[in-house]
């Protein structure tokens, strides 16, 4: 099973703390719709006859710019050229701000069945902070238009730690976003990203990033609210009603297969289970669409993945998601590599942030707080 990622690089206003790939000028968008129809059919050459696509996800960006008619050529060469699982899972990342109820119908109709809310906040003062062009009532709308269009698979995207916020306001998001009951919430915590607005204004002194201990306490805040209200928590910002997993960013963690296509999209083919490589496009439209034209792939760097690497991205891929598997590890690297690192998984099952159950080790709430550093002692 693969994954089709597709990038749609172009957003109404750019987010003070965004460090996604797009521009606000939208006069390149007929060209590079017809430029990543060229990447789509070049792309699936190689790959279609190999794997079956399981998850699409269109995210940018701000895929929900584009109209229902756009989606609809774009899935017809799709439908085309791979293989689609019937029950793939097709999401489309929106701004609340680019739709209403008439527009995600047509989603509905052209083939979405998931969809993903950019909300970050319920405060008008946080949304203005963070440069967002939606309103918190517009939000809202948004979600309970998506269910009216036949959207049963609603997530709501969040962002925690901004500076000054306080645990109360953070609380009151979380019951906001509850409240509507998407059966997927991703909680991020704000990143003041290099070369962002954000990082300019952190540099002088405009804005003080929360520290470290606070920031830690909304999460394991998040973590305890969502959990009570039945969210099960499958990877560190990711949380789901039972069967509700995005099946497209379990892929990711689970080192399947995806194609990235658009500027700036990244792809991972493996070549063996223990194996692959990775490879991303071209951070510029207007490069994107000239190496297509002129019949080049539009990619700029990539890597090969060795046995090595690969044993490492699962040890920090399977800790950030479902847990290390060890009955999946054992036969492909041997039980030696795990003997090697049992003092350590002891250690820190003992400090409470690991946990071992039918030989999958997986993280703690207080584990997944300091998941980089728990990961950085496994891999050697
Ligand atoms: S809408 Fe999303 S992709 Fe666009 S600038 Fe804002 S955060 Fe980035």
């Amino acid at each position: 099973m693969a994954s089709l990622y597709l990038h749609i690089p172009f957003c109404e206003h750019k987010c003070i703390y965004c460090d996604f790939y797009s521009i606000e000028n939208m006069s390149s968008m007929d060209h590079f719709l017809s430029a990543l129809k060229l990447e789509i059919v070049r792309r699936a050459e190689m790959f279609s006859s190999q794997e079956t696509i399981e998850t699409i996800f269109f995210g940018g960006g701000t895929p929900s710019l584009l109209s229902a008619q756009q989606f609809e050529k774009i899935f017809s060469l799709i439908h085309k050229h791979f293989r689609i699982q019937t029950d793939a899972e097709i999401t489309c990342e929106s701004n609340p701000g680019t739709v209403e109820l008439n527009k995600l119908n047509e989603f509905h109709t052209v083939g979405f069945n998931r969809i993903s809310f950019g909300i970050q906040s319920f405060h008008e003062d946080d949304l203005k902070f963070l440069t967002r062009i939606h309103s918190a009532e517009e939000a809202e709308r948004a979600v309970e238009s998506a269910y009216h269009a036949g959207f049963d698979n609603v997530s709501c995207d969040l962002i925690f730690a901004l500076p000054n916020q306080t645990p109360s306001r953070w609380k009151e998001n979380l019951r906001r976003a509850i409240a509507l009951q998407p059966k997927h919430i991703s909680a991020y915590a704000l990143i003041v990203e290099d070369q962002t607005p954000l990082a300019t204004m952190v540099k002088n002194k405009l804005v003080t990033p929360m520290p470290d201990e606070e920031d830690a306490e909304l999460y394991e805040m998040t973590i305890d609210t969502l959990r009570s209200n039945g969210y099960e928590q499958y990877e560190v910002s990711n949380f789901a009603k039972p069967g509700f997993y995005s099946r497209h960013n379990f892929n990711y963690w689970n080192h399947a297969n995806y194609i990235g296509l658009g500027p700036s999209a990244h792809s991972f083919w493996k070549d063996s289970p223990t194996t692959g490589k990775r490879w991303w496009n071209v951070r510029s439209i207007q490069s994107y669409c000239e190496m297509l034209d002129r019949g080049d792939y539009p990619v700029v760097g990539g890597e090969e993945i060795d046995s090595d690497k690969f044993f490492n991205e699962e040890i920090f891929l399977g800790l950030r998601s479902k847990g290390i598997d060890l009955k999946k590890l054992y036969p492909l690297y041997g039980e030696d590599v795990f003997s090697m690192r049992q003092a350590m998984f002891l250690e820190m099952e003992q400090e409470g942030l690991l946990f071992r159950q039918n030989n999958i080790i997986s993280l703690t709430s207080k584990g997944y707080a300091v998941c980089d550093e728990v990961a950085a002692k496994l891999i050697f």
